[in-house]
């Protein structure tokens, strides 16, 4: 099998920082994959640079077969790459239903923009994420779960090969949690996706495969067991909640802060 989005080598330097160190990622087609990391692990880095917002310092990213290392955002949407950020980027001042005819617009070429009269994608992805019969209300009306999903439906209009989430999950209520990692099931019987989460419950009940940054590398990869079962993940990653129980103190990484806080959203 090969890939759809392959990553390698790659490096991200801000300045003397390398928050990206050498990451080699391979993901394939129709593969729900977690990504998971303390806070500053480099994990919306990543996504920023598969989407074209980041330029590499150094390596490669392929998606389907081609070298799209420095495209342009709007070039990597064209591509079939969608994603969403940490807080969901939707107009509230329009419809449901504009957001996503909005969204779908973005996948085209400026000429076809103009002749474009066709909202057909629009009830279907609002079906996808179960808010048909929320089409013609505000989306600043919408709560902070069901904006989450408007973000996906604004998402899946536009068709993508590949969908990178970045904590979809955060701040959202229990059936909404359980609710999006059933549509993240859903969405990967035919389309590629990357979910960034440290939610553990969450990823309990719903992920497959996951792969470990931290500090900007890739700690280990593979099914939640067996990341779970690995002391370098306890250590860097959920043994701070235990440590941070007993009160003591660390500097620097917020990584089990950060777990709980997502947790107790
Ligand atoms: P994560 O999403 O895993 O929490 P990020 O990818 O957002 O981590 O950030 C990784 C590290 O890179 C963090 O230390 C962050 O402060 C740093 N960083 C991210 N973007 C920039 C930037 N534009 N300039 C400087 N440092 C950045
Ligand atoms: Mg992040």
């Amino acid at each position: 099998m090969t890939a759809l989005l392959t990553v390698s080598g790659l490096t991200v330097s801000f300045g003397s920082f390398t928050a990206l160190d050498g990451v080699d990622l391979a993901v394939e087609e129709k593969e729900l994959r977690f990504l998971i990391g303390p806070n500053g692990a480099g994990k919306t880095t990543l996504i920023d640079v598969v989407t074209g917002r980041t330029r590499p310092t150094a390596g490669t990213v392929r998606f389907g077969g081609a070298d799209v290392t420095v495209l342009a955002e709007h070039k990597a949407v064209r591509a079939g790459i969608g994603r969403t950020f940490q807080t969901a980027a939707v107009f509230d001042a329009l419809t449901v239903a504009d957001n996503v005819d909005l969204a779908a617009s973005f996948r085209l070429a400026p000429h076809r923009l103009l002749r474009r009269r066709d909202r057909s994608a629009v009830p279907e992805a609002l079906e996808r994420v179960g808010m048909a019969d929320l089409a013609d209300r505000r989306a600043g009306e919408l709560s902070h779960g069901r904006r989450q999903w408007l973000e996906i439906a604004m998402l899946l209009a536009q068709r993508p090969r590949l969908l990178l989430l970045d904590e979809p999950v955060a701040g959202m209520s229990a059936a909404e949690r359980e609710r999006t990692g059933e549509l993240l099931g859903e969405i990967a019987q035919d389309t590629t996706v990357l979910v960034v989460e440290h939610d553990m419950e969450f990823l309990r009940r719903h992920a497959r495969t996951v792969t470990v940054l931290h500090e900007g590398r890739v700690l280990t990869e593979g099914t939640l067991e067996e990341v779970r079962a690995d002391e370098r993940v306890a250590e860097v990653y959920l043994g701070r909640s235990a440590a941070e129980r007993d009160g003591e103190q660390h500097t620097g990484v917020r990584g089990a802060a950060d777990v709980k806080e997502t947790a107790d959203a």
